[in-house]
């Protein structure tokens, strides 16, 4: 392509890419990107590769379920083009190590699936002057943008500001997601990468890309960089990573049980009440026998249903909801309430594979 000739070629060869999350984003944008040459790729993911996952991540293969996602993506990369440079990070992207991640790249991909990581990459990224190309996906409906003020865009903060009140916004895990959607945004996102590289096109700063698929439709928004804001603004106030989980109040370290912890205090008929915080819809998929449902969004009003004193589990997913509800529980007197670590997904992993994992 003459937009691109041998020194676009060049470029690309040199260039230096992050993927945050090697999940259902960052698969397409990887696999795409080694195969364009990109000369080094640079992958950060703390997950195992799960079966329920494979319809979106399509960087795994049914033999990589169990495996660290880290290390199948690094095989198939190297099997697509062994010419790129595949650094798998085995580190998690937090306030500690994100800088240092951040500084090895040119230009960082965003695509993780929950806050704390997305405000922390928003802010080093910031910091760096390295463009934080931004993607999300839920239900049938993707978005897609690059935050980079030092080019004249925004931030992630100069949208939001403030992350939404824990439990409100579902991860894709929870809500479900269009298997096919992610790799729409996520070649979007590999497609900026490549421009932002090549010095060449109009990118998405300032701009915000969003696709609906039901109706088959991108919109355009036009996005500002806002002077006030705390990270990029003209007086910022944060100029340090801080306390992500906190911020977000996503913090898990809660009282909690094991699910083997459960299982026998069940067997031995020891009184145990099990609350499921999921939504209905969660629960018709897959349900733990004797747990009772009272969806998260509900337990302000209904925590009178419940006896402070008696001991009683919470469970949802994966254990980050029914975190917030314990944690809500406990501020309002509930002293005997612990969270189910690993959620029913842990549950059935490890007690009983009939429960069926979404
Ligand atoms: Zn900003």
């Amino acid at each position: 392509m003459p937009e691109v000739g041998a020194e676009g070629q060049a470029r690309l060869k040199t260039a230096r890419v992050l993927c945050i999350g090697a999940g259902g984003l960052g698969s397409p944008a990887a696999l795409y990107l080694a195969a364009a040459g990109v000369g080094k790729l640079g992958l950060v993911d703390f997950d195992d590769v799960d079966l329920s996952n494979l319809q979106r991540q399509i960087l795994h293969g049914t033999k990589d379920v169990g495996r660290l996602k880290l290390d199948s993506a690094r095989d198939r990369l190297r099997d697509l083009n062994p010419n790129v440079a595949v650094v798998a990070h085995e580190v998690r992207f937090s306030a500690d190590t994100a800088p240092d991640l951040v500084a090895q790249y040119d230009v960082v991909i965003d695509g993780c699936d929950n806050f704390p990581t997305r405000y922390l990459s928003n802010d080093v990224c910031v910091w760096a002057k390295k463009p934080n190309i931004y993607g999300s996906v839920f239900r049938f409906e993707g978005q897609s943008t690059v935050f980079a003020p030092h080019l004249g865009g925004p931030c992630y903060r100069c949208l939001f500001p403030e992350p939404p009140p824990p439990g409100t916004v579902p991860n894709c895990a929870e809500a479900g997601v269009l298997g096919v959607l992610p790799g729409i945004i996520g070649l979007i996102q590999a497609i900026e990468a490549i421009k932002l590289i090549l010095g060449n096109g109009e990118t998405l700063v300032g701009r915000l890309l969003h696709f609906d698929a039901l109706k088959m439709k991108f919109r355009e928004f036009n996005l500002r960089r806002d002077t006030q804001c705390p990270v990029c603004g003209d007086a910022p106030t944060i100029t340090a990573p801080v306390d992500y989980e906190s911020f977000c109040g996503t913090r898990t370290d809660v009282p909690a049980i094991s699910v083997h912890e459960l299982k026998r205090r069940l067997d031995d008929n020891e009184p145990v009440r099990l609350i499921d915080v999921r939504e209905p819809f969660e629960a018709e998929l897959a349900r733990i026998d004797s747990a009772e449902l009272i969806p998260l969004r509900q337990l302000g009003e209904r925590m009178e249903e419940l006896d402070r004193d008696a001991y009683t589990v919470v469970h949802c997913h994966t254990g980050l909801r029914s975190a917030q509800a314990v944690q809500f529980l406990r501020a309002n007197g509930f002293r005997n309430v612990v969270n189910l670590a690993g959620g029913i997904d842990a549950w059935s992993d490890e007690i009983d594979p009939n429960v069926q994992k979404y």
